[in-house]
């Protein structure tokens, strides 16, 4: 039997490490487009980012490991065709046959074709970081207030570059965290001197200066574009699988072609405990579907039912959170703490009677009570910043 993954990233790395561990002994061929080993991301806006740690830190495995594991990994080898008829994927004009196919192609930068004069960069790989990372100085411009974009922010302030941000809706991060928090993010970015325009648009471009719809004129010496990221589905959609912002596979991370399975940014999973469909853009996410799609491929029947999980660092701001708020939005944001000043609280998402998510900043050890909340009916003692999380929790 060969398993063939197609993206040789952090969820297809984690596939053929679990598929190992699980004893699976036969072919694997991992494929990747890239020109190394699978790599993880977040340290590409952190860590490497502000030269805190040197580049290769980011590396899943090393070669070698690959090699060990007897996994067949080739990089710089896109797939350009699936068949799904006669189960072969097609690399530079070679055909490689498989009996399971597992697709992790992950996704891309969403791009703004008005900003292409000004010739903008995006993050997404280690070479972007590095390009980035010898670029912050002088005037940076940021388009977009998302988690990149503010990341991209705090480094460029570390750099000692003049940072101005423009964001089109009225707070950062507002789709995700709502107005309060956001406003908090808002906060914490012009403390440390980033110059953020918010509810606002990039109006025209002429000769390097940029002039923002609220005004603002701005003439960078780099801009950098983080509007969002869009699934990397082509290859599958090309092959005739579903694909609905990104491939549809069902609770067992499969498609509807028994043979083909699809995980980590890529996958628009049916998520049992959500009742809904939801494609997570987040590390964890790609880790755990990475592994579990390995036991469903080798005939394991479990659904995939861990919660999105998600962490941020921005100066000396950290947070993880947990759970999904839906398109419906949310009823009550629940606070407990200070989201001024040092920043150390927690926050709870209610949404029809339960906890949808959960978050702690600067409170490494309320993570724990967190994830056992979240999910659960929503206990008025929440409220009270005086019951401890624990308490509840159990
Ligand atoms: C700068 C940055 C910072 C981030 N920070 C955080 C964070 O702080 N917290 C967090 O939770 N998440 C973070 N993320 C998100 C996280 O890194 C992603 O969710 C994760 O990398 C997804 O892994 P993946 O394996 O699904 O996709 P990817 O890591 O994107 O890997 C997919 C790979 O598939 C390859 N590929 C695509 N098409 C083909 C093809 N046809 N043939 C062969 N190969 C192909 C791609 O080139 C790529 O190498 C960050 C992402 C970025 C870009």
């Amino acid at each position: 039997m060969n398993i063939v993954v197609v993206g040789a990233g952090l969820a297809g790395a984690n596939a053929v490490e679990e598929l190992r561990k699980q004893g699976y002994t036969e072919d694997i061929t991992l494929l990747g487009a890239e020109p190394h080993p699978p790599y993880e991301r977040p340290p590409l806006s952190k860590s490497v980012l502000l030269g805190d740690k040197e580049p290769d830190v980011v590396f899943v495995h090393d070669r070698a490991w690959y090699a060990d594991q007897q996994v067949d990994l080739r990089t710089d080898a896109r797939v350009t065709a699936i068949d799904r008829d006669r189960k072969h994927v097609e690399v530079a004009g070679t055909q490689i046959s498989y009996d399971r196919l597992l697709l992790t192609t992950g996704s891309q930068p969403r791009r703004l074709a008005d900003l292409e004069p000004l010739q903008p960069l995006y993050l997404r790989t280690l070479e972007d970081s590095l390009r980035l990372k010898d670029r912050l100085q002088g005037t940076v411009l940021i388009v977009g207030a998302g988690w990149i974009g503010l990341e991209v922010a705090s480094a460029a302030r570390h750099a000692g570059a003049e940072v101005t941000a423009v964001e089109t809706a009225a707070q950062p991060l507002l789709a995700v965290m709502g107005p309060e928090l956001g406003a908090s993010f808002a906060a914490l970015h012009r403390e440390h001197g980033v110059d953020l325009h918010l509810g606002t648009s990039i109006a025209s471009v002429s000769d390097g200066e940029v002039t923002l719809a609220d005004g603002h004129r701005v003439t960078p010496d780099l801009v950098v574009v983080g509007i969002g990221a869009a699934p990397d589905d082509q290859v599958g959609r090309d092959a005739g699988l579903a694909v609905d912002n990104g491939l549809l596979v069902d609770a067992r991370l499969r498609s509807a072609d028994p043979a083909v399975f699809a995980a980590g940014d890529v996958a628009n999973q049916d998520h049992p405990v959500l009742g809904r469909r939801v494609r997570v853009e987040h590390w964890d996410n790609a880790i755990e579907q990475g592994k579990h799609v390995a036991g469903v491929m080798l005939g394991g029947d479990e659904p995939y039912t861990r919660l999105p999980y998600f962490f941020t660092d921005q100066y000396d701001f950290g947070m993880e959170l947990v759970g999904n708020v839906g398109p419906e939005g949310f009823d009550e944001l629940v606070v407990r703490g200070e989201t001024g000043g040092d920043r150390v609280y927690t926050a709870f998402w209610v949404a029809g009677g339960r906890v949808v998510a959960g978050m702690h900043a600067n409170d490494w050890d309320a993570i724990g009570p967190i994830r056992e909340i979240v999910g659960q009916p929503f206990d008025e003692r929440l409220r009270d910043p005086g019951v401890p999380l624990s308490e509840l929790a159990s």
